[in-house]
């Protein structure tokens, strides 16, 4: 199907942006088929398709003329494969990112490897419609895989999550990063139990950063920046967070790992709450890690990263050691980086501390970030070392 596209889109696309908005179509046209982009005089301007999703209505494939068949995309995962070769050769790393969307020429699709596993996750119906050519695509050029599974990130009657092909994942899958071993379920809903994009940060926990600190994890989900101190050498870690699922979750990942539970305490509680409590009991830590969701929604509030990190950030310091560490960390991809880094800059100013910004983290290289589209790379990181 061909579609026309207005001259300013044209540019947008020429300069390499990928994401098709509403505004760049000339007429309003919704079609689950690959599409031909035409300029207004029907000349090739890229092929791709329309599919709603969070964020614009459709992606280029590609600026040449060519079939958007199996053999183009073997030929986008045989890329992939390629740029993750150092991944492959790490026998202490078997989960990480296959496939990123954008960054990988294939915007809408992400795939993630969890050991002999795939997960895949359709951002739109578009890509869904056409499972079966990128699916017989992956499975030449990902022979090795032993099963996968699928989620579904766009508004749909469809289950959230369920196996797509192949052998079943044992639960729990036991993957390894940097060596610690982690416990994943491939089939709850669209979480796996660990966010494979903080793999640096985990690293750097266990490598060094955490040696012989108290830590407390805000917003710990199953543990795992708890999990990596400990193995790091944490002489206790402290995980709060909301989910009554956490507990167990956490537990598990310590357990996986032969770690002691003893050393190791879990808060099924709000951040706010524990903030209050930890004042009142004139707890100090020597390393906060600080990793919100971008939005929230609790009874009591609404907790938003441009509104509340601030807060986080002042209630922190009220309960760090004088030369304590903060890892300031948001997934928000509304928020620059420059404004996030004010954001905590201002807070820590507020509270009249001296600090240094010791390191910074972007998307790792397996979450690809494609040039043309630099709002791809959603993740921000920030150390702060306090200083007296
Ligand atoms: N830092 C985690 C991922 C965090 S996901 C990791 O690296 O694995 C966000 C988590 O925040 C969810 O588990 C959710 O239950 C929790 N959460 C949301 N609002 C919260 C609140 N007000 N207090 C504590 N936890 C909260």
């Amino acid at each position: 199907m061909k579609i026309t596209v207005t001259q300013k889109a044209v540019k947008k696309i020429k300069k390499d942006y990928p994401l098709i908005q509403s505004e760049d179509l000339v007429r309003p046209v919704e079609t689950n088929e690959w599409v031909t982009f035409t300029d207004t005089q029907g000349n090739l301007v890229a092929k791709g398709y329309l599919g709603k999703q969070n964020k614009g209505i459709g992606w280029i494939l590609t600026r040449e003329n060519r079939e958007l068949d199996v053999s183009f995309f073997a030929e986008r995962f045989a890329a992939a494969k390629n740029r993750r070769n150092h991944y492959y050769r790490n026998e202490q790393t078997t989960a990480f990112r296959l496939v990123n969307g954008e960054g990988d020429g294939l915007g809408g699709l992400i795939v993630d490897l969890y050991e002999d596993f795939a997960v895949f996750s359709w951002y739109n119906e578009t890509l869904y419609f056409n499972r079966k050519t990128i699916v017989t695509a992956f499975k030449k050029i990902f022979p090795e895989i032993k099963g996968a599974y699928e989620k579904i990130r766009f508004e749909s009657s469809l289950p959230e999550s369920k196996q797509m092909y192949g052998k079943e994942a044992p639960e729990p899958l036991l993957i390894k990063e940097n060596g610690i071993v982690y416990a994943t379920y491939l089939n709850e809903g669209l979480m796996t139990g660990i966010f494979l994009d903080q793999h640096e940060v985990r690293g750097r926990l266990s490598d060094g950063l955490a040696s012989g600190k108290t830590v407390l994890n805000m917003f710990s989900y199953t543990g795992a920046f708890s999990v990596a101190a400990a193995m790091g050498g944490a002489v206790q870690t402290t995980s709060v967070d909301l989910a009554k699922r956490s507990l167990p979750k956490t537990k598990e990942q310590f357990t996986v790992n032969g770690l002691d539970l003893e050393q190791q305490k879990i808060h099924v509680m709000d951040t706010f709450e524990y903030f209050k409590y930890a004042k009142k009991k004139e707890l100090l830590f020597d390393l906060i890690v600080l990793d919100p969701p971008s939005f929230a929604r609790n009874k009591k509030k609404v907790f938003s990263v441009a509104k509340n990190y601030g807060d986080l950030i002042e209630d922190s310091v009220d309960i760090l050691h004088p030369q304590g560490t903060i890892i300031a960390s948001t997934n928000a991809a509304n928020l620059s980086p420059e404004k996030f880094q004010q954001l905590i800059e201002d807070a820590l100013d507020k509270k009249g501390v001296s600090y240094e910004q010791t390191a910074a983290y972007r998307l790792p290289d397996d979450f690809t970030v494609y040039a043309g589209f630099p709002e791809g790379n959603y993740l921000k990181v920030y150390v702060y070392q306090l200083k007296q």
